[in-house]
This record gives C-alpha cells, structure tokens and sequence, in this order.
C-alpha cells in the first residue's frame, strides 16, 4: 500500500461538466476560432519540432510576447496555460503552510491551487461593488495575495485605486491575472515597472484561441521572472504549441483584435437582450456576462437538454445562484437567449 500525502486527501478533480454540446459557452474560450496564422503554422510543422527537444525556457516565444506586450524578453515567462504560471508562482513565492489571500468569488481554481502547494487558502469576500477588499486582503498578511481582473465569474475589474493601495501596502508580491484582458477597457500591467511586487498572469487561450495548445504568460520586472522559472523549468510547451503561439502573435494579432471586438460586441447586445428578459446581468469587462438566477443550475441543465451549454454557479458569495455565459458569434448568442427563454418558463 503506498503513503499518500494526508493533506491530498480532500483534493478533488477539477470536473466541470462537459456534456457535448452544439452551442458550449461555457468556458470563455474563442467562439471564432483560432488566428489563421495559426492554423498555418499547424499545418507547416516541420518534423524536428516533433522530434526534438523545444529550446529550454521558450526564447522564441518571449520575443515574440515582447514585441506584441512591449515588456523586454527578460520581464517574461512563459507555461503551459495561465494555470501553470499561477501555480508556478505560488511555488517560487510561498513556503508550504503559509496564507494565499485571494478575492471571493473568484478564478475556482485558486483553492485547488492552494491545496497541492499545501498553502493555507484565505477567502475575502469582494465588496458588494464587485471592487476587492483592500483591507481584508491585508489583513490576512498572506505574502502573495492573487486578484483577478477582468475577474472570473463576475466579470467585473477591479478599480486602479484599489488596486495601487493594496500593491503599496502588500507584505509580498500581488498576482494579477489578466486572462482576460483583450475584452476589458484597458490593463493594470504598467504597475509591473512602476511597482516591484506585481506579476501579471496572461493567456493565449481566450482572446488567442488556443486553450488547446496550453500557453500561458506571465510579466514581470526581471528579478521576479527569474524566481518564477526556477520554478517554472525549463520545457513547458510542445514544440506544435509554440509555433503556432509565435505565429499568432506575430501575424494573427489583427485577427484577434478584431474578433475580441466581435465578442465585445455580441456582450453589449446580450446584456440589453437579458435586461429585456427582466434579467440583471453584472457590467462585464470579459467575453462572458454573470447573470444572477436563483435556480441557476436547474436552468442550466435544461438548456443543456436544448443542446447549449453555459455555466451554472451555486449559491456564490455576494452574487447567490448564477449562468455564465460566453460571448461569441451572435447566432450563438441568440440561441442562449431561445434556451434560456425556454427553459425558464
Ligand atoms: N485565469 C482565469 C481567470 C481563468 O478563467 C482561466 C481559465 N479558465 C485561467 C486563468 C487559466 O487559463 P489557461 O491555463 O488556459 O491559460
């Protein structure tokens, strides 16, 4: 019989339901697509990038993250999704056992996080504007204190001048996730040369279409980087997914553009459809919208039955029951909204 941890024991899978679906906004992934330059590059894979190793700690990808972010090569790591720097950074910054304050709600994951670094997770709840907490997130004198913004699920961001109190004032570093940021009305990453205790977290599988190939990114000022890729090691990508990173960075980013305001769009037009439902929607900076629904997962499962997905929320802190909804190609949209309609009568 093998010892396992005992602090393991209550960990679960991560399981969100993935029934096949012919209309699935449930993950806030790319609706249209993936970059033409990408699919490209997929498709011109030389064998060596098969067969050989990638070059450690991603060069290439940096360049090209540095010139499409402006931050120099040395202020940028690089992981296999988001997922990989934020649970890289909790391992490069805190020893087991110490506090990770993190906004609630917020990313689900942080506390799955938590649990495998054997960190003590410290909830705060948002306040009831949806802004973080600056002093609740202090006093748990957690040395590294996670924010996202655009946050999942809420979709709401969090103001600058929160923001800039809690980094002066932190203990520690402040983990800003910005998976979404190519939907929101602009991005907090310049307090990372302003300020020595940010790192901003960053993704290429929303707005860039690639969840599949698992690229993440991460900023920050050099001395910080380089406590994080000690952690990080030194192959996190295949080789397919950096090409086709790099090809979308450096000549499909006209097409994500243009697509995030596609998404942008389809939000505005779903958010007024759902006020007409006598629904009240959160404002959202993200390519989803939360809209408060006691009953939410009842809901959901019958619009599953009407082959579209969207995800349900249970009783979540300040918010109650909730649907996450994608935003995508507008005929998408609208039958979410049938869906909705009808599994609500
Ligand atoms: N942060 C947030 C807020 C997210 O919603 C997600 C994906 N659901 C991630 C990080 C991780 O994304 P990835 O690992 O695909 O980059």
């Amino acid at each position: 019989m093998i010892r396992t941890r005992p602090s393991y024991r209550d960990i679960s899978l991560y399981s969100p339901p993935s029934v096949p679906c012919r209309v699935d906004l449930s993950d806030n992934t790319n609706l249209f697509g993936m970059p033409p330059a990408a699919e490209r590059a997929l498709r011109e894979i030389a064998s060596s990038t098969v067969t050989r190793y990638p070059i450690s700690y991603a060069p290439d990808l940096k360049q090209a993250l540095s010139a499409y972010t402006g931050f120099e090569p040395s202020w940028l790591s690089t992981g296999c999704g988001s997922d990989d720097l934020i649970d890289c950074s909790l391992r490069a910054f805190l020893e087991p056992g110490e506090p990770l304050a993190v906004p609630e709600p917020s990313f689900s994951m942080m506390s799955y996080f938590a649990k495998v670094n054997g960190l003590h997770y410290s909830p705060v709840p948002l306040r009831k504007d949806f802004d973080i907490d600056v002093d609740g997130l202090l006093a748990t004198g957690a040395r590294l204190i996670y924010v996202c913004s655009p946050n999942n699920p809420t979709g709401t961001g969090v103001s600058r001048a929160a923001l800039e109190r809690l980094v002066d004032a932190a203990p520690g570093l402040v983990l800003l996730d910005e998976a979404y940021v190519e939907f929101a009305s602009g991005s907090h990453v310049e307090l990372v040369r302003s300020r020595p205790n940010v790192l901003v977290t960053r993704t290429l599988s929303k707005a860039f279409g690639l969840a599949g190939m698992r690229v993440g990114y991460a900023i920050g000022r050099p001395e910080v980087i380089a406590e994080l890729e000690k952690a990080r090691g030194p192959y996190k990508h295949t080789g397919i997914a950096e090409r086709m990173a790099i090809a979308a960075l450096t000549e499909g980013v006209a097409w994500v553009k243009a697509r995030a305001e596609e998404a942008k769009e389809s939000r505005q037009r779903l958010v007024a459809e759902l006020k007409a439902q006598g629904l009240a929607p959160l404002p959202s900076e993200a390519n989803f919208v939360l809209v408060p629904l006691p009953g939410a997962p009842q809901v959901a499962a019958r619009m599953r039955e009407l082959d579209v997905n969207v995800r349900s929320f249970q009783g979540m802190p300040g918010v109650g029951d909730a649907l996450r909804i994608g935003c995508g190609p507008w005929p998408m949209m609208e039958a979410a909204l049938q869906a909705l309609r009808e599994a609500r009568r």
